[in-house]
């Protein structure tokens, strides 16, 4: 295994918590390999000097192999205009990281709140566009007189087109027996979304062998509760995917379990799919799965596939017994010793 430099941004809120869950997994799964530079970001940092990403932790974050993020943002910590601090979009925008994979997999028949459903009978990839669609209207601004407001869904053909490709070449690196990639769209509503789905149907010509499906963003929210074996990798717009990605997390247990990945050319964050979850911040109640299957992730991006797997069949065998829960699926287990469970099955 090669040396690796992590970034690692704890963030705000259970951020620290789950994020020095990650580490420990991290430095236990692989010893020496592994370097960590802390950096202050969010909106702790933003109370402290004035800006949520300083501009030395964001070089760092350019510098780095990789960058492992907690959790950002806090309730009370609000732009003039009456946003939260989103440091981790800003990450997204500058570093270009514009495919969002959102791994979905049921570990446990315990933790679906769907009949019937075990291990491994869930497992899809929500592969979320990250620096396009509805998002990207997030600094636009309004009338002074606050008689109407206005955000733009704004897609490109480059952004639509590498979507896209990312998402069929996904559907190859899992390799299940039935390939499939499914595109989220409102192309029934949407002029973008029929923009969308033309370049779609144009990509998805390159992969010839991958099986293709369209289904309405609404649809799909049904049909995710209803039959969630069905799907294997999905593609969708900004919004759409965050919305789903939660509706996702929901099926296989919740925040806490989910992990997500931003990835551009050349760097990429990790982070779980939860965000800073005040009202439980500090009690040492944090599920730190999310982010130690992100860490996991991450490896994977980095090529250390094997380590990768380790550390994701330490988690299932820490799962496969029904006391190893956290506060948030009914356990008594707190993070620490949930943690220290995982790095026993390493
Ligand atoms: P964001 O908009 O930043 O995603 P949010 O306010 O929508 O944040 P979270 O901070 O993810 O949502 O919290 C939603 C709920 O889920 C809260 O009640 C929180 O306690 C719970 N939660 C989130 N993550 C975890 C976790 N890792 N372990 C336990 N509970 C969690």
């Amino acid at each position: 295994m090669k040396n690796h430099h992590i970034a690692v941004l704890p963030g705000d809120g259970i951020g620290p918590e789950v994020t020095a869950a990650a580490v420990a997994v991290l430095q236990a799964a692989c010893p020496d390999q592994l370097t960590f530079t802390e950096q202050a970001v969010g909106a702790a940092e933003f109370l402290r000097s004035g800006t949520p990403l300083p501009e030395a932790a964001f070089e760092a974050c350019e510098k780095a192999d990789a960058v492992l993020l907690g959790a950002m943002g806090l309730p009370h910590v609000r732009w003039p205009d009456g946003r939260e601090m989103t440091p981790q979009i800003d990450l997204r925008e500058r570093l270009d990281l514009y495919a969002g994979p959102r791994p979905i997999k049921l570990y446990s028949e315990h933790d679906s709140p769907l009949k019937g459903y075990g291990p491994g009978d869930i497992d899809f990839t929500i592969i979320r566009e990250n620096t396009e669609g509805l998002f990207s209207a997030r600094g636009s601004t309004q009338p002074d007189d606050r008689s109407s407001a206005t955000d733009t869904l704004h897609l490109t053909r480059k952004g639509c087109e590498r979507i896209c490709r990312y998402a069929f070449e996904e559907a190859v690196r899992r390799d299940r027996p039935n390939q499939k990639v499914t595109l989220v769209d409102k192309a029934n509503v949407l002029p973008s979304m029929v923009f969308f789905r033309e370049i779609f149907d144009t990509v998805a010509q390159e992969f010839p062998t991958i099986t293709t499906e369209h289904i309405y963003v609404d649809a799909a929210a049904l049909f995710l509760v209803q039959r969630p074996e069905s799907f294997d990798v999905i593609v969708t717009e900004n919004m759409f995917g965050d919305i789903l990605s939660d509706l996702a997390a929901g099926i296989v247990g919740g925040m806490g379990m989910a992990p997500s990945g931003d990835i551009g050319e050349n760097c990429a964050v990790f982070q779980p799919s939860h965000g800073t979850a005040p009202d439980i911040a500090g009690q040492g109640k944090a599920n730190p799965i999310g982010t130690i299957l992100s860490a996991a992730l991450m490896l994977e991006w980095l090529g250390e596939t094997k380590t990768a797997t380790r550390i994701e069949n330490a988690i299932r065998q820490t799962l496969s017994n029904p006391q190893n829960r956290a506060a948030d699926l009914q356990g008594t287990k707190s993070t620490q010793e949930l943690t220290q469970l995982i790095i026993s099955h390493l």
